[in-house]
Formats: C-alpha cells, sequence, structure tokens
C-alpha cells in the first residue's frame, strides 16, 4: 500500500480538542485490518535490526502500535503514563506545556542499563510530550534510545526540541493541513 493511500484514509478534524488544531485522528488507521497491518510491518522494518530489548508506549494512542511493535520485536512492552495511572512504585518528570504542566510517570523497574528502548507515539507535534518521555527514559541509563511516530507534522518543527544526536524517525511526514 502506498503512503498516499494511507494518508488517504487518514481522517482529519479541524478544531478538535480546541481552536486552531487539526486533529490527526489515528483511529481511522486502526480499524482498518490492512492500514494497522501495514503501520505495524512497515515500523518493524524500520527496527528489526536494531536490538531493540523494550518498546515504550506514550499513553494512550503509542500503546497501541507500541505493543504491537514489542511483539514482532520481540521486546517488552512498558507503558508511559500519565499521573496516578501505574500501580507500582514510580518515576516520573515534570513537563511544560503551552498551559500550565504535566507529568509522565513509568514504573520504576521498567528498563536496566542493558536495554535497547524504542520510545514510540502516533503522532509528534511539538515535541514537548515525548521530549519529557526520552528523557524519564534517560534516567534508567538505557544502552541506546531511539525515538519513532507514525506521523510527524513537520512544520510545527517538534524534533528540533530534541539534541541532534537523538535518533527520531517517523513513518509518515505530512504538512498539518495536509
Ligand atoms: P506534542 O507534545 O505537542 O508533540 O503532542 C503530542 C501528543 O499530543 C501526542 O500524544 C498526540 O497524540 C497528541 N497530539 C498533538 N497534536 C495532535 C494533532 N494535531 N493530531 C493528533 N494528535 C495530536
Amino acid at each position: 500500500m502506498s503512503k498516499e493511500t494511507l494518508i488517504s484514509h487518514l481522517r482529519n478534524i479541524p478544531d478538535y480538542p480546541m481552536e486552531g488544531v487539526q486533529f490527526k485522528d489515528v483511529t481511522s488507521w486502526f480499524m482498518i485490518p490492512e492500514d494497522l497491518n501495514e503501520i505495524v510491518d512497515s515500523i518493524y522494518e524500520m527496527y528489526k535490526d536494531k536490538g531493540i530489548t523494550k518498546v515504550c508506549g506514550i499513553e494512550s494512542r503509542g500503546f497501541v502500535v507500541g505493543a504491537a511493535l514489542a511483539v514482532k520485536l520481540g521486546a517488552g512492552f512498558i507503558p508511559i503514563r500519565k499521573p496516578g495511572k501505574l500501580p507500582y512504585e514510580t518515576v516520573s518528570l515534570e513537563y511544560k506545556k503551552e498551559y500550565g504542566k504535566d507529568r509522565v510517570e513509568m514504573h520504576k523497574d521498567a528498563i536496566t542499563e542493558d536495554d535497547v528502548v524504542l520510545i514510540h507515539d502516533d503522532l509528534l507535534a511539538t515535541g514537548g510530550t515525548m521530549l519529557a518521555s526520552y528523557n524519564l527514559v534517560q534516567m534508567f541509563k538505557p544502552k541506546k534510545t531511539y525515538i519513532n511516530f507514525i506521523i510527524e507534522l513537520y512544520n510545527l518543527n517538534g524534533r528540533d526540541a530534541f539534541p541532534k544526536e537523538v535518533p527520531i524517525d517517523s513513518f509518515i511526514s505530512i504538512d498539518e493541513f495536509a
């Protein structure tokens, strides 16, 4: 399946959840078996030779493809969650959002120094959520950390938020108004 065909199946919802946002609704992909399969297989191909031992998925849309990737890569799956959702002891990191603050959390035994980590989320916008998640994962001192998105809204320049040496790859790169 071509990327153009996939992009044509992606639902865009203007002004959701607030005015000015062009919301890319990835559930319009997840409900079509061929689309979901294409996304998981293509991202798997990008990382199959990297020795990934843990896939971290960011709540909640990052859980869907993140968990499928973990199975295909033979890796463990780690949820990165909003505050107060994880039952065991956690490590957490606070970060600034456009309005106010937020926090990401992981279980304190989620990653070891022997792990090679892939952090996955559905979409890169400004990069704030992923940068906080990346910094949280780095607190565990893994051997290496890769970052992946299904979609990157390149006109928002989210990847500029990250140090240059961080490997960031997205499956589909589009303008938010595409
Ligand atoms: P950011 O931290 O700005 O990169 O925002 C990324 C997070 O917010 C991801 O978990 C996305 O699911 C969600 N998000 C932000 N902007 C959009 C958008 N235009 N369409 C869909 N999801 C978005």
